[in-house]
């Protein structure tokens, strides 16, 4: 039988080259977890992803009972979850004050981890289930939460701090929008997003790996200057991010050529390790790569673990 996935944000970008890597090997149903169906549809059509092998399900991860909804329907399916890609992420890097999802939390950290955190969660089962050879879940990291590396360095950077804000509801009370409980800014909530993205995958191979036998894995996918993810920037930052990444630090990587990558770690039986953190040379081949410090470190993964589960109601 063809292979379930679900990827999350598959409107644009990274998702939506995944989605059509994956779909047109005739292997899987991919199904496009998004927030605007519209967008979707028109997306999936006009990059040509072959109709019979997709479908579409309503997700926005800024809403808990909308993460809730979308795991019930998809267990009313009947289907069998193979494979599930974390992707859809929002970036706000000029926002000068915080924005808050359905429930209250930064939007940034409450979408990219928290939506994330729940979906994953409520959908472990429905894998564990699956016969299918081999079962895999993905969350898309980045350089940028990853201090041991150049482009992690540019500030602000990533910092967890001791999860004070995030203990303290991650909302707009007392100071608490940001996982350090530091100052609102918008770029760093980002950052902080991929390295909790990091972190839930490494707690999840750890607590569920032997277990179940699914393969966690990360990624990063290379620098893909000409996504969405950076429609909120400057328009000079725009115009000169993506022949700056081509020229000068030579990470930048197509929308399509990222997509080969992503599909590769959703389905290639070379890349079936688990709790590893894949990145690629210039040569396209791909690798093992280190984490920083604070994006491997064991103890504050269970402590991220343990508040995420309070803040998202399952414990
Ligand atoms: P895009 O902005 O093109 O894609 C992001 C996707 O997330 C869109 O489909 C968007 O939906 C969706 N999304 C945003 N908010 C929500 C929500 N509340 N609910 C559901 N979906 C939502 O960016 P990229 O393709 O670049 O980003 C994809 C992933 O790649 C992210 O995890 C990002 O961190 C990662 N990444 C990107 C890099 C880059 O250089 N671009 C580098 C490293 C990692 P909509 O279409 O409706 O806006």
């Amino acid at each position: 039988r063809k292979g379930n996935v679900i990827i999350t944000g598959a409107s644009s970008g990274l998702g939506l080259a995944t989605a059509k890597a994956l779909a047109e090997t005739g292997k899987w149903n991919v199904i496009l977890a998004c927030r605007n169906f519209l967008k979707a549809e028109r997306a999936a059509k006009s990059v040509g992803i072959p109709k019979e092998n997709y479908s579409i399900m309503h997700l926005d991860l800024s809403s808990l009972e909308s993460v809730r909804q979308f795991a019930d329907s998809f267990k009313r399916s009947g289907k069998p979850l193979d494979a599930l890609v974390c992707n859809a992420a929002i970036y706000l890097p000029t926002a000068k004050e915080p924005t808050f999802t359905a429930e209250g939390f930064e939007l940034s950290v409450g979408t990219n981890h928290l939506g994330h955190f729940l979906l994953s969660r409520l959908l472990l089962d429905d894998m564990k289930k699956s016969d299918y050879p081999y079962k895999r879940f993905i969350i898309v990291g980045s350089i940028t939460g990853n201090t041991n590396t150049l482009a992690g360095n540019v500030p602000p950077k990533a910092n967890l701090g001791d999860l004070r804000g995030l203990a303290g509801g991650l909302n707009a009370l007392n100071n608490s929008a940001m996982i350090d409980g530091g100052e609102f800014d918008g770029a760093k909530a980002y950052k902080d997003s991929k390295v909790c993205n990091m972190l839930t995958m490494q707690e999840f191979h750890k607590r569920f790996h032997e277990e179940t036998g699914i393969t966690f894995a990360s990624l990063y996918p290379g620098c893909i200057a000409t996504t969405g993810l950076f429609r909120e920037h400057i328009p000079l930052f725009r115009l000169l991010f993506p022949p700056f990444q081509k020229y000068i630090t030579k990470g930048y990587v197509s929308e399509e050529e990222a997509g080969k990558r992503l599909a590769q770690v959703v389905s290639d039986p070379s890349l079936s390790k688990s709790g590893v953190y894949w990145s690629w040379n210039t040569n396209s081949a791909s690798f093992e790569n280190q984490l920083s410090e604070e994006a491997s470190d064991a103890e504050k993964a269970r402590k991220l673990w343990e508040i995420s589960e309070k803040l998202v109601g399952l414990a």
